[in-house]
């Protein structure tokens, strides 16, 4: 396949400057130039559907978002250690969306820092080190986060603490009993770094297993792992990146769906709705170790303008009722997406929770054998239908589907069309 000149020197022009490690999506790069809603728009004027952003969460280039950063760009934009309202406006209302156990929080300008920082509290709340993840968790860049981010493959090395605890893939693992299931695989890995002298600190998890290839499972499993946790000592993260803010549909956070009280709650991507902002909220009694002991900058974290974005995000989810939008389109989308399991044998399973959904590709029903190759050829013939998705999972055979929150119904008719075409195109 040749690409295009443009496409060609741009691809060029970035492995001459850019760092090596930068890894670009599609065959056939996607040169964007224009973000609306759920659309998107190349150099070329074809307009995508945007099916995997969850940063631009409420909409490319939201007007709300963009006057209010506008408006305070104009203003003022400085660092914490001046008072401010916005940011304290801001913290009663994000608080007031969580269990009232979580009364402090902090903030920084990406996930990895919001991670980075929750790790540091567990080890000083607990005086241990050992920190338990899924087996194909991502957590962020920074060496405490990459230390537990198996996701990164096998050429980043794991913090010698961190233990790695299966997913809960109920679609492979048929238990009568989710909930047990998985809090014993917790208790395992505790038990496991006890034998090695080894003392627990928490257990960091996004509660939708995104990068274990979207596992919602079934509201409520996590509970009694959590209790585990709490019982030998240590503390829950959630790590909200992915799922929180109105995403699941269900709740407006991804543990609510749980009806579990994290220690500690770290947020990101969708916060700002492409402004770097991200928070970690907490008990403030976990909190005062490492407050004690040590104190916290960060020069760009909850400044003004982040805040400014993050309050519009709020008013916007509000406003526009999208939190129980995402759960009936998601619920929607995800009906139509199954019906092609009547035509298709190759689709597994399709899954999700609100507008955030796993769709598995398998080389039979019978023995679930992951079909990677074929879950890639189908996200790039997607790209050609002017469908954006990515692939997730241990195996790389899940699409994630995870559109911006405004996506509407009349835009599934042309998801489940694209998909009906690429796939039979690919397996007919
Ligand atoms: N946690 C999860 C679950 C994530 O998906 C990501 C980013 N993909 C991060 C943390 C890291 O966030 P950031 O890239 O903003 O540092």
């Amino acid at each position: 396949e040749t690409l295009a000149p443009e496409i060609r020197q741009l691809t060029s022009k970035r492995s001459q400057v850019l760092g090596e490690s930068y890894r670009l999506f599609y065959r056939n790069p996607v040169h964007l130039v224009r973000g609306q809603g759920q659309y998107l728009w190349d150099k070329a004027g074809n307009q995508y559907l945007d099916m995997y952003n969850n940063v631009a969460s409420i909409g490319h280039c939201h007007p709300a978002v963009v006057e209010a950063v506008h408006q305070q760009m104009m203003q003022l934009n400085t660092h914490t250690r001046y008072l401010h309202e916005s940011i304290l406006a801001y913290s009663d209302r994000i608080l007031a969306t969580m269990p009232a156990e979580i009364d402090r929080a902090m903030y920084m300008c990406t996930g990895s820092e919001a991670n980075d920082l929750a790790i540091r509290i567990a080890q000083c709340w607990s005086g241990g080190t050992g920190i338990i993840v899924s087996k194909e968790a991502y957590h962020g860049t920074s060496a405490l986060t990459s230390g537990v981010s198996p996701a990164l493959g096998s050429g980043q090395p794991l913090s010698p603490h961190t233990r790695l605890v299966a997913p809960p893939d109920f679609y492979r693992i048929q238990t009568a009993d989710q909930g047990a299931w998985f809090a014993q695989q917790i208790q395992q890995q505790i038990d496991d770094m006890r034998a090695q002298g080894i003392k627990f600190a928490g257990f960091l998890a996004d509660s939708i297993f995104s990068s274990d290839g979207v596992l919602p499972g079934q509201p409520g499993f996590l509970k009694q792992a959590i209790d585990v946790v709490h019982q030998n000592g240590g503390i829950f993260i959630a790590d909200e990146v992915q799922p929180g803010f109105a995403r699941t549909g269900e709740a407006f956070w991804g543990f609510a769906r749980h009806g579990i009280v994290p220690d500690v709650v770290t947020t990101g991507k969708p916060m700002g709705n492409g402004i770097p902002v991200s928070g970690l909220m907490a008990k403030a009694p976990v909190l005062a170790a490492f407050s004690d002991a040590l104190p916290y900058f960060n020069t760009f974290g909850g400044n003004p303008v982040s805040m400014a974005a993050a309050h519009a995000v709020l008013d916007v989810i509000e406003q526009e009722g999208l939190q129980a939008h995402s759960l009936h389109t998601g619920a929607a989308l995800l009906a139509a997406l199954q019906e092609l399991q009547a035509t298709y044998p190759c689709i597994g399973e399709v899954r999700g929770a609100g507008l955030f959904i796993g769709f598995e590709l398998v080389k039979d029903r019978e023995s679930k054998q992951p079909d990677k190759a074929l879950a890639l050829d189908l996200v790039e013939a997607l790209r050609e239908a002017f469908v954006l998705t990515s692939v997730a999972g241990p195996y790389g055979n899940v699409l994630k589907i995870r559109p911006p929150l405004c996506f509407q119904t009349q835009d599934i008719d042309w998801v489940v069309s694209a998909m009906d075409r690429c796939l039979r195109k690919l397996t007919g």
